[in-house]
């Protein structure tokens, strides 16, 4: 795997590649990497001729200071585990390099997709996903870019702005990787006691159960009742929502193919998110 510091070095290497007309695979995270992580890198090297890891702790995309402050970061650790998972190049860029002086931040508006759930309690963070996505996509250039449902609502906003922008990349996405649990891995994981991992679980369980109580009741009633079991338990609630999987507006008396139920949640002072689809999608 070859480290690459600097816009100028990964143009030195994926230029005579992109030029050779190999399909380029790229994975932007935030470090601290897990399996779920490593889900994208896999699915990125079966369609892929090449794969590149980009790791940057985007601060633009966090509205608490705090919360950038705590987390994770574990370089030395990430970069064995992309080589022993035969990445070929990873992107660590400074701040520096991803907003120079001269950067002209990206402006779209997105209306519902970012103003719901994670957009309505986390304000600027879409945006700032935004810009840091568009930003990597014009320095990578690649082919394909993966993205894990674990963030679905991200997923939307970044199809949206690859719309928007009209950015000739192909935007995948791939099914969230779990704990055996249920939990879904997160790098926010790793901030929790063994007690809090045990607590998280109830996430995917209220999850499980509104997949269940889907067949029976309406998405107004479904939510209702998954917000009665969650508040039984001993994480604090901030938002349970049922939703289109494309407009992300809330269901209430009818079910969609897709509909899809998100949940955030703390476990002590750490910030939980999860999903999943109620209602299969079926395929056109
Ligand atoms: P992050 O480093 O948290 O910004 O995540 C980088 C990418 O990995 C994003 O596209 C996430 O959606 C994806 N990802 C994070 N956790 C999981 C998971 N448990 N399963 C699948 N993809 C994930």
């Amino acid at each position: 795997m070859v480290n690459l510091y600097s816009i100028d070095a990964l143009k030195e290497n994926l230029e005579p590649l992109r030029n050779k007309g190999l399909k380029i695979g790229f994975v932007p995270t935030m470090g601290a990497l897990h399996d779920g992580h490593i889900a994208l890198v896999k699915a990125a090297k079966e369609e892929c001729d090449v794969v590149i890891v980009s790791i940057f702790v985007n601060p633009t995309q966090f509205n608490n200071t705090e919360d950038l402050k705590l987390y994770p970061r574990q370089e030395d650790k990430d970069l064995e585990l992309l080589t022993q998972n035969d990445c070929d190049f990873v992107y660590l860029p400074t701040a520096e390099e991803i907003y120079p002086p001269d950067y002209e931040e990206v402006k779209i508006d997105l209306d519902t997709i970012e103003n719901t759930m994670e957009g309505e309690h986390r304000p600027g963070h879409f945006n700032g996903v935004v810009n840091v996505v568009s930003r990597l996509f014009k320095i990578v250039q690649p082919t394909k870019a993966y993205f894990g449902r674990k963030d679905f609502q991200q997923v939307a906003v970044v199809k949206e702005m690859n719309r928007q922008l009209k950015l000739p990349v192909e935007i995948v996405t791939v099914e969230t990787k779990r704990d055996p649990s249920g939990l879904a891995m997160s790098s926010r994981n790793l901030r929790l006691s063994e007690q809090d991992l045990d607590k998280a679980v109830v996430i995917s369980q209220v999850l499980n159960k509104g997949k269940s109580w889907a067949n029976s009741y309406s998405p107004a009633v479904t939510r209702q009742k998954m917000i009665e079991y969650f508040e039984q338990t001993s994480l604090k609630l901030e938002y349970l929502q049922i939703v289109h999987p494309d407009t992300l507006n809330d269901l209430n008396q009818y079910w969609v193919s897709g509909a899809t139920a998100c949940i955030a949640a703390y476990c002590g002072d750490v910030r939980l998110i999860d999903n999943m689809e109620l209602i299969t999608k079926e395929e056109n």
